[in-house]
């Protein structure tokens, strides 16, 4: 940070978990923060999923920022796409053109979803990042439905087929809730339609679903699962992704319109712009302040960041790390400008947590005084619970929960609208989404 006369102006690009936690940690420093994102909203990628099915609708998983900082005076917001950084003026710059210059940068924009280079993923599979990508996904599902309700031929080409590639926590929680809206809503919906004939396919190249929880929680999580008629398939990697097949390593071709690609992300191509290393993931190395070896007044903070625990474990890409280092970057900000060194980030694991459908859930707390584990209803009530209480907005929160009411004891789902036209796939991706 620059020892000027004006108090010093730290810009903070994407109002992501990471970034508004830096933005709001500045509320008491002498400075002045300017939060730039693409979007004028927070989006809560946790609950995506739900909007993806119905569950909830898009404005109740995002918050504008400008109403976050309506209390904070010293943030102000500006909407625009970063795309580079000229580290020799000082300023980062705008898709529009222009410049904003700063003396200290926090870079905070996420991370894109990653194809490992298989052909189609992109062209014709969906992701789920962004508002967007899961109002797209939403109505490109429900269409199914629109044409086999004309056209049931439609069904036996694999019209009504949901392919999920990924067994991690997004695709277990997408699996679990596509079933449940196949399954118990859809039905009422489409009565000249055998909605029985529609399937959940889940597919995960390794052994087991939900690998970095503990052995009862995998268990648990494949059991719910098939219990509920989602096709679990351990040990299936996709080869090729086609507009109505996949093929999977091995040859088998798999006839489905769908393909939820939730196998993994890597770091935002903004990293890459910055022009400093980048590790694993293609995230970038900051130092154990989260500071850059070469750019000292910048840090690099959330997804975007590869940080390490003390015994050089990568800390993994969730909302937990990136809300801890945000108010952690504030912290050194606010001792440079005292002219004392930062401390180094440590990462206090809060433990992990998924949900698998209605009435079952995993959580898996606290692991460092010994770890408390809740699986089924406690562990579902454990995660609604703590995603309320994370949940930006009060207006969200309770929406949110009213939903969540209404849908467990009606088993209905609102949000059964199709808002987007057809159009390519790859024009929908959030942008920077990119191949490797
Ligand atoms: C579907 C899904 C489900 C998830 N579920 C969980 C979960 O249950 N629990 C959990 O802990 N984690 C979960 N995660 C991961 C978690 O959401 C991320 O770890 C977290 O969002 C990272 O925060 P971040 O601030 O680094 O990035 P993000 O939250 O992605 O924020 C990045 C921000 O930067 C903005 N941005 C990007 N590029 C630019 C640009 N060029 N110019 C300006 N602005 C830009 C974006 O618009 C965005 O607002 C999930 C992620 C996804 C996608």
């Amino acid at each position: 940070v620059t020892d000027t006369a004006a108090r010093p102006r730290v810009v903070v690009i994407g109002a992501g978990f990471a970034g508004l936690n830096a933005a709001k940690g500045l509320r008491n420093a002498p400075v002045d923060v300017l939060v730039i994102d693409q979007h004028n909203y927070h989006t809560f990628q946790p609950l995506l999923y739900q909007v993806a099915t119905a569950g909830l609708d898009a404005g109740d998983v995002a918050h504008q920022v400008r109403d976050v900082f309506r209390r904070q005076r010293n943030v102000r917001f500006r909407m625009g796409r970063v795309e580079r950084v000229d580290w020799e003026a000082r300023e980062v710059l705008l898709a529009s053109g222009d410049g904003i210059g700063f003396d200290c940068l926090v870079v905070a924009a996420g991370a894109v979803y990653h194809d490992f280079g298989i052909p189609g993923v992109f062209d014709h599979g969906f992701v789920l990042k962004s508002l967007h990508e899961a109002i797209a996904l939403r109505s490109h599902v429900l269409r199914q439905f629109e044409r086999a309700a004309h056209d049931p031929a439609h069904a036996d080409h694999g019209g009504l087929t949901f392919a999920i590639v990924g067994g991690g926590p997004t695709g277990v929680e997408m699996a679990g809730a596509l079933v449940e809206l196949l399954d118990r809503v859809l039905p009422s919906d489409y009565p000249e339609l055998d909605v029985s004939r529609a399937r959940v396919v889940l597919l995960e190249m390794a052994e087991a679903l939900l690998l970095p929880y503990g052995e009862r929680s995998r268990a648990y999580a494949e059991r719910v699962l098939r219990r509920r008629g989602v096709d679990v398939r351990l040990g299936a990697a996709v080869a090729e992704v086609h507009a109505d097949h996949v093929v999977l390593a091995g040859g088998e071709r798999l006839a489905t319109h769908t393909l939820i690609w939730a196998a993994g992300v890597r770091g935002h191509p903004l990293g890459e712009a910055l022009g400093t290393p980048l590790g694993r993931g293609a995230r970038v190395q900051v130092r154990s302040d989260l500071s850059l070896e070469d750019h000292p007044e910048a840090f690099v903070i959330g997804d975007m960041a590869l940080a390490s625990d003390p015994d050089r474990t990568p800390l993994p890409q969730v909302a937990q790390v990136a809300i801890q280092q945000g108010r952690h970057v504030a912290r050194v900000i606010a001792a440079r400008l005292r002219g004392e060194a930062g401390a180094p980030f440590r990462y206090q694991d809060p433990g992990q947590m998924a949900i698998i459908g209605r009435s079952a859930g995993v959580a898996e707390l606290a692991p460092r005084l010994g770890g408390l584990r809740f699986g089924g209803f406690l562990g579902w009530l454990a995660w609604l619970f703590l995603h309320l209480i994370y949940l930006p907005g009060h207006q969200n929160r309770v929406n949110a929960f009213a939903s969540w009411a209404y849908n467990f004891f009606t088993y209905d789902r609102h949000a059964r609208l199709i808002l987007d036209e057809e159009r390519p796939r790859r024009a929908r991706m959030t942008r920077g989404t990119m191949r490797s």
